[in-house]
């Protein structure tokens, strides 16, 4: 069968095939690097899509081209009945891969329902092997419920599972190395990310460890071998000699904007056409007042019209009035 015809191309001509849906702006960790310390207010239940909302655009979005979609927060899993949604989406015709970051704190009881649901892919965060380190970062003393939460997920067999790691020069760099030889010993995926700016994140431009340096660093102890890089994927990937895999998101040192293919919904339906251009469209309140399937389009395609070609150097994005990445989804 023919692939139906994506839309959702942009005016520079990236047709956008990835949707990142945030289901909850709530977290029960508060990491430095993706919240500020105070003066966030949660948003009101009534104000969050609902799930039959989340579901009713993933179908209208997967309809335009979209054919995978991440559910993001916050902390996804502290939304209530998560697991139905994941049902939900999973029914989505045409909707090829549904994906989830976590924290994992509250994974470990549900990883394998989860997985019976549907999900396919999973990315669990975790900055630190370090119960005291961890501890620091997301200010919250958890680290023994994340490891049991990865060990369930890698019993569970996800047929794609990677671990997310942000690097912060003098903090936590020197676990690189910890992180790799984790990547080995679980043939798993381990994904370094290059900090970002974020409003009031305490982000300087030299805390960020870049990929070159992680490269040098990781090479000087594993034999790191380049692996094809497929359409619209934004991580560089290294297979590990002797089992497992390392990428690297390199937002800040090389953008990968020219290759973008994804786009954003929050949890309070506003639709982002990228992470770091504050403009957005809020489609839940055109669905609560029954605007019509062509008008949600009309709106879509109107935002993702307004898609900047690249986003701005990192210290304008640090000092620009954004939504946090909590707020945002990241
Ligand atoms: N709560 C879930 C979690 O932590 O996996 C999902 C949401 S979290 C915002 C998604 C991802 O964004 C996490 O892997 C986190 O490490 C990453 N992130 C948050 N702030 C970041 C920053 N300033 N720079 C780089 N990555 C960041
Ligand atoms: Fe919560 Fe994830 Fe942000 Fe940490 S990175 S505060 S776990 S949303």
């Amino acid at each position: 069968m023919s692939e139906p015809v994506n839309l959702l191309v942009d005016s520079f001509g990236r047709k956008h095939t990835y949707l990142r849906v945030s289901v909850t702006d709530r977290c029960n960790l508060r990491c430095q690097y993706c919240m500020p310390a105070a003066g966030l207010n949660w948003k009101e239940k009534a104000e969050l899509l609902t799930f039959e909302e989340i579901e009713k655009l993933t179908r209208l979005f997967t309809a335009m081209g979209i054919c995978k979609v991440r559910l993001t927060g916050g902390e996804p899993l502290v939304r209530k009945n998560l697991l139905r949604l994941v049902e939900m989406l999973s029914a989505v015709p045409g909707l090829k891969t549904l994906a989830m970051t976590t924290n994992a704190t509250l994974l470990a009881p549900q990883a394998e329902a989860l997985k019976h649901a549907g999900l396919k892919h999973l990315n669990i965060s975790l900055d630190s092997f370090d119960r005291r380190r961890f501890q620091e970062i997301t200010r919250m003393d958890a680290l023994p419920e994340v490891m049991a939460g990865i060990e369930s997920a890698i019993a569970a067999g996800f047929p794609v599972l990677k671990l997310n790691m942000v690097p912060i020069a003098g903090f936590n760099d020197d676990e690189i190395l910890d992180f790799a030889h984790f990547a080995q010993k679980h043939k798993i995926n381990v994904r370094f990310i290059e900090f970002m700016p974020f409003k009031d994140n305490q982000w300087q431009a030299d805390k960020v460890v870049t990929f070159a340096e992680m490269k040098a660093r990781l090479e000087k102890h594993f034999h790191l071998e380049a692996m094809d890089q497929p359409q619209g994927e934004v991580a560089r990937d290294y297979a590990l000699r002797g089992g497992g895999t390392v990428s690297f998101i390199t937002s800040m040192s090389e953008s990968f904007c020219q290759s973008c293919n994804r786009l954003r919904l929050t949890s309070d339906g506003s639709m982002k056409s990228c992470l770091f251009f504050p403009p957005e469209i809020n489609l839940r309140d055109a669905l609560r007042q029954n605007a019509p399937e062509e008008a949600l389009r009309g709106m879509i395609l109107a935002c993702l019209q307004g898609k900047p070609e690249a986003h701005p150097p990192a210290e304008e994005i640090a000092a620009a009035e954004n939504r946090s990445m909590i707020e945002i989804g990241g």
